[in-house]
């Protein structure tokens, strides 16, 4: 099991999700961030699970963790999703989607409430994300 923040030295820790999920799959990933919210992140896409620093207790963590290692050995694919895992950085506005197709993460200029469409950066795939809040809206 892999418990990881997002910020992490000489990588960008949503390329490091990217990298596990597609050569290590089975591999479960808690991420603890302070600086993103997971706004729609839907389960098994880059992470299992995520927190946000400092507002979940230890309990919840002990909890999510039990539940992941008694899944473990039904794990051995993970199934590419329909929509896109959307981030919000907490103090920016600015958003990051992860592509269904390539499970690689980058920042959409707009975005509005409701269902939205980009261009992957990377593989150029047509990327369909939600967003759920209006907090988020960018
Ligand atoms: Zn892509």
């Amino acid at each position: 099991m892999i418990i990881s923040d997002l910020q992490m030295p000489n990588m960008n820790g949503f390329e490091f999700l990217s990298v596990v999920r597609q050569r290590f799959p089975a591999i479960p990933v808690i991420v603890i961030s302070g600086e993103f919210s997971g706004i729609s992140v839907p389960e098994s896409v880059l992470a299992d699970a995520f927190f946000s620093k400092g507002s979940y207790k230890p309990a919840d963590l002990f909890e999510k963790i039990s539940e992941l290692l008694a899944e473990l050995p039904e794990r051995s694919i993970v199934s590419k999703p329909k929509r896109a895992a959307v981030w919000a950085k907490n103090d920016k506005d600015l958003l990051a989607v992860t592509c269904s197709a390539c499970l690689r993460t980058f920042p959409v200029a707009q975005a509005g409430m409701g269902l939205n469409e980009a261009d992957c950066e990377f593989c150029a795939s047509r990327v369909v994300f939600e967003i759920v809040s209006e907090q988020a809206v960018a």
